[in-house]
Order: C-alpha cells, then structure tokens, then sequence
C-alpha cells in the first residue's frame, strides 16, 4: 500500500507492526475510518499535524475553530487506527505528525505501549478529564465517551425482560441475539472488562452463552446489525450508543430503543475516543494547547456532540438527543483495562466460538 500524504509519498508500514495490530483488531473497517487523502497542505512551521482515525467531518469543524481563535493552522489526515499507527511507527523520528486521534481505550492503549506516545503533564488536562479515562501515565487522555449498550426491538422485547450482558448468555435469548464481528476492539473492550471482573472461566461460559444465542452470523458493524432486529432477524444486540443515535436521527419512529444494563452491578460499559502527543512532536507545546483546549469549553461540547457521544469533561453539557436517552450508572474500571486485557479477550472469544 502507498499513500500519499501532504505531498509526498510514503512506502507500506513495517511487517511486524501489522501483526501487532492485525491483533489487536485495528485494522478492522470502522465506519468513522474512512482513508480520506488530505494532501492540501505541507506543513509550515509551528502548524500542528494531526493523525485522525475519527472522520474528517468529525474532526475538521474543531480543527477550524481552533484555528480561528488562536491564529495557529492544523493539517490532519484521516485514515483506519491501525494504518495511522503503523505509519506512525514507520516514519519514527521523521514523523510530521504531533498528535494522534482515535477511538477505543484499546487502541489508544496499544499506541501507547508500542511507544507512540509521550507523557503530558497537564493540570488542564488532570482537572477536565477524569482518571478512569486518562492513562496512569498521562500518555493519552479521552476526549469522548460512548456507551456501549443492548439494543432491543420495542416490538418483540419488554424492556423488564433484560437485565444485564451476562444475561443475554441464558436460555431466555437462544435465538434472539445479534453481535457485532469479535474483531472489531469494542467488543474486545466489552469483553476485557468482564474478564476483569468475572474472571476468564465465568467470562468464557458468558461469551459461549452469546455465540449459543445468536440467531444469525456476527455482523460487520453495529448498524448492520440494529437493521437486522428491525427487520426481525433477532430481537437484542450489543450496541455503541452513537450508531443508534444516527438511526435514531433519520427515523425517530424506528421500533429499536437503548436498554442500560448491569445497573445493579457493574454498570453500563463505557469507552473513550481521545489522542496523545506523539513521542517524535515537532511541536509538542502547541500541541498541548490543543489537547488542553478540545478537553474543555466548548470544544469539548462540539467534540462528543458532533457524533453523539458524551462529554468526557463532567462540566460540559450533554447534546439533547443524547440527553433523551437517560440517565445511567456506567461502569468505574479505568478504561486502561479494555487495552491491558486485550488479548486475553482476543483469545477467550476465539476459544468460545465467537467469530
Ligand atoms: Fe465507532
């Protein structure tokens, strides 16, 4: 694979860390990753370079703001997590890029401990993100959260029926779930954090409960996947709360409602999306000014609520239509655990038949 980025092009990503990444699920098509070629502009000096997995119309509205209020210009390219980062590992020392954006407290781990990332000391950052999604040692830090949740038919399911993730292993669902492809890192977060908690041996019976249930083979994304229960397919599935929200948005009459499980136990599963300042920054401080900024105000607010997602800073209001899905107990793991656990979930939900 050749690209080209801000004119020049770049040869194929090193071998070794394709393996790493192929495992780890990264390179899986992700709906918010498309490859959008952003070659306008070579970089000037002291202008920020951003490499995004988050699409561009998610990202460039920000972008442009920023630059409005503090004079300094961002180039960013869009691409799939695990192409950004693989590229990032390949260009080393010579990378352009300052900061990397991306989705999943999976990914931004692996970044992290592939050595992708340096440590900012930030109280800016301290006091608007939480700890539970921030690294131990400050080398990413989140700038959205997004529930990951059960979708049910309003049609064929009393919302009484469900309960919890581990419920929908039982008998009550044989036939009537959907999931989304184990390849893709939400759900190797989901499953991460039930290892922590449970332990492998009742999270592998949980996860073989799943794959027991399914009424049809795992789908490619978790649109998919809410068009097959409207369609009456299956009747429950596992879901980011964003993707029902666009759904939502186009059809406020589609017979599918969100369900916060776990909220006598664990919690609802959250997740991050979120950036760190790359090891090799050529400008490192206006980085941070960045960082710092998309965390708080109304960054923060245009950021989650571009894509319908949640404020990752507690002081900034939720967008309406998130609003109107409730409130709900999420779950207090540090996110650190969906990355830590990675593999261990990569290797239970192979050994439980989940594809
Ligand atoms: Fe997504």
């Amino acid at each position: 694979m050749v690209k080209r980025v801000f004119g020049t092009v770049l040869p194929s990503m090193a071998l070794a860390t394709s393996l790493v990444l192929g495992l780890s699920g990264c390179s899986e098509p992700d709906q918010e990753a498309q490859v959008e070629d952003n070659t306008k502009a070579k970089p000037q000096a002291g202008e920020i370079v951003v490499y995004s997995s988050r699409k561009e119309h998610l990202v460039k509205p920000l972008f442009d703001k920023f630059t409005a209020e503090t004079g300094i210009k961002i180039s960013y390219i869009t691409d799939g997590e695990g192409p950004l980062m693989a590229r990032l590992e390949a260009e080393g020392e010579r990378t352009p890029a300052d900061m990397l954006i991306t989705v999943d407290a999976g990914n931004l781990w692996q970044a992290a401990n592939i050595g992708l990332f340096q440590p900012v000391q930030s109280e800016v950052l301290e006091a608007s993100v939480p700890e539970k999604f921030q690294d131990s040692e400050n080398r990413w830090f989140g700038l959205s959260v997004r529930a990951r949740t059960i979708v049910y038919s309003t049609e064929r399911v009393k919302p009484e029926a469900l309960s919890t993730y581990e419920n929908l292993s039982t008998e009550d669902w044989d036939g009537r779930l959907c999931l989304r492809t184990s390849k893709k890192v939400y759900n190797q977060s989901l499953v991460a954090t039930l290892i922590e908690r449970h332990g492998p041996e009742r999270t592998e019976q949980i996860v073989k409960g799943w794959v027991d249930n399914l009424a049809t083979d795992v789908f490619p994304n978790d649109t998919a996947l809410m068009e097959a229960i409207v369609a009456g397919q299956c009747d429950v599935g596992v879901v980011n709360t964003y993707y029902f929200g666009r759904l939502q948005k186009d059809n406020p009459e589609i017979p599918l409602a969100l369900f916060w499980p776990n909220q006598q136990s664990s919690g609802v599963h959250v997740n991050i999306s979120g950036a760190g300042i790359t090891k090799h920054a050529k400008h490192p401080a206006q980085a941070k000014q960045l960082l710092e900024w998309l965390a708080q105000g109304e960054a923060q607010a245009m950021f989650g609520g571009l894509n319908m997602e949640y404020p990752v800073n507690p002081d900034v209001p939720v967008d309406e239509l998130v609003k109107s899905w409730g409130e709900f107990k999420a779950d207090d793991l540090n996110v650190e655990v969906a990355g830590r656990r990675q593999v261990e979930a990569i290797k239970l939900m192979d050994r439980a038949g989940y594809r």
